[in-house]
């Protein structure tokens, strides 16, 4: 154990979040050890701002509860305690202890998945229990110092990021780990210890056995946290991006052109992008990319069978939806925003008499329009019609009607065929 004094790191209270502060501080009033861990400290001594501040501590979350009034004690896997100051949650958890004979409060799955830990611990049990070494220092608010047990310091100065114990065990043990170790590796810059990286592509397939609604809060923070597109790469590396979308990794398998990936890659270079300039970035938008070539394929093959294309869309988006529900389970709202997006990408293709101008009126229109032109961007629609939209949301009432007149000697039914683009068809109405 390495104890660095205030002097030997860069922590510097003015940093620490004040409600964080609060809660240190009163759980050292009521005789209670107090550390700031996980991600701020790591993130702290990189000189960037934490996303949350989590506290480690004796007190039980009973205990807790009694210093706090505006104390909430959650979670059953682990249970923990969060503290409410408007908007911002201090999340306060016990040690947890090591000895799993203990009690029934530590219960382990067959194949070695911790489904339960609650057995309450010491600081020096809590060590071992974290995932990587740079998530387990500790600041003590007692004398501002940083306690080490498992080398992190060492490890966070040279950008290595390695989990704690011996890793195969600690990925049977909690699956989501190498998930987790992705996302930080992207985030922080860290590269991946090797004893770290090895056993991932063999134990990828273990991510199988979490819940959906778990493994859809991880994708969210995956995918939706500023650095999308490198963290997809790398997930695709391991293999781990198969589990998540299996689908959308066999479509990406057996391209007969770029298409697919290039639109993946664009649309995660938007959200990030995004995420740079503050913007907020709704889930739906990325999923709906995500799973836009599998819903396509499942589409044609119907289309095929002879389905009408309306009928064929809407089953394969039931399709597509129903099977990576298993996987990531997505709540409702965001499923049928992402059918809106894609059964509005079919309506763009009519450009004549009143339909553009319901279009218009969509809820989720622009959405749908900003999709449009990542597919057109990417060949996977045309671009003159993606001009045409923009054309017709910049125009005067006068030019939106010569826009949306029929074409001269026409029927004044829309030419063009919907569906996928391949570069062969053309906008059915041009000026
Ligand atoms: P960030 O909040 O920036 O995403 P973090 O490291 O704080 O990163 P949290 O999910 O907030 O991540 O977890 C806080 C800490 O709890 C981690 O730093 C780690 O020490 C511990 N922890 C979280 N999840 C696990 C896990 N699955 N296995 C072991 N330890 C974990
Ligand atoms: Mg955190």
């Amino acid at each position: 154990m390495k104890i660095y004094p205030r002097a030997e790191h860069c922590i510097s209270r003015s940093q620490i979040s004040e409600n964080a502060l609060k809660v240190l501080i009163r759980l050292k009033k009521a005789d209670f050890e107090a550390y700031l861990v996980g991600g701020c400290v790591r993130d702290l001594l990189l000189g960037r701002e934490p996303k949350d501040f989590d506290v480690a501590t004796n007190a039980s979350p009973e205990q807790v509860k009694q210093i706090f009034r505006n104390c909430r004690i959650i979670g059953r896997r682990f249970r923990l305690a969060h503290v409410f100051f408007g908007r911002e949650i201090i999340e306060v958890a016990t040690f947890r202890g090591s000895e799993p004979e203990e009690s029934d409060q530590q219960v382990v799955h067959e194949n070695g998945r911790l489904l339960r830990d609650n057995v309450f611990g010491t600081l020096e049990q809590d060590v071992w229990r974290r995932d990587f070494t740079v998530n387990a220092l500790y600041y003590n608010i007692r004398d501002f110092s940083v306690v080490d047990y498992t080398g992190g310091m060492q490890d966070h100065a040279a950008a290595v990021l390695r989990l704690i114990g011996d890793p195969a065990m600690r990925y049977r043990e909690d699956p989501v780990r190498m998930l987790r170790a992705i996302r930080f590796a992207v985030k922080l810059g860290f590269t991946l210890h090797p004893d770290t990286e090895q056993p991932i592509h063999s134990q990828a397939e273990l991510l199988k056995s979490i819940p959906s609604a778990r493994l859809y809060d991880e994708m969210l923070k995956l995918f939706l946290a500023g650095y999308g597109l490198q963290t997809f790469e790398m997930l695709r590396h391991y293999g781990l991006f198969a589990i998540l979308f299996p689908a959308t990794d066999e479509c990406l398998q057996t391209l007969d052109h770029d298409f697919p990936r290039l639109f993946l890659i664009r649309a995660l270079e938007n959200s990030d992008k995004r995420f740079a300039e503050g913007k907020t970035l709704t889930p739906y938008f990325l999923l709906a990319a995500l799973l836009w070539e599998p819903l396509q394929l499942a589409a044609q093959t119907r289309i095929a069978h002879g389905e009408n294309e309306t009928l064929a869309y809407q089953n394969a988006a039931n399709e597509v939806l129903t099977r990576q529900i298993k996987i990531t389970a997505m709540p409702r709202h965001i499923t049928q925003s992402m059918r809106d997006v894609w059964f509005l990408q079919n309506k763009f293709s009519k450009t004549v008499g009143t339909r553009p101008y319901r279009l218009l009126e969509q809820a989720k229109f622009r959405a749908a329009y900003d999709f449009l032109q990542l597919r057109a961007e990417t060949g996977g629609a045309d671009p003159e019609l993606f001009d045409w939209w923009t054309r017709f949301q910049e125009a005067d009432e006068e030019l939106r009607q010569k826009m949306t007149a029929p074409p001269k000697g026409g029927s004044g039914k829309p030419r063009r065929k919907s569906g996928r683009y391949r570069g062969r068809t053309k906008p059915s109405n041009q000026e």
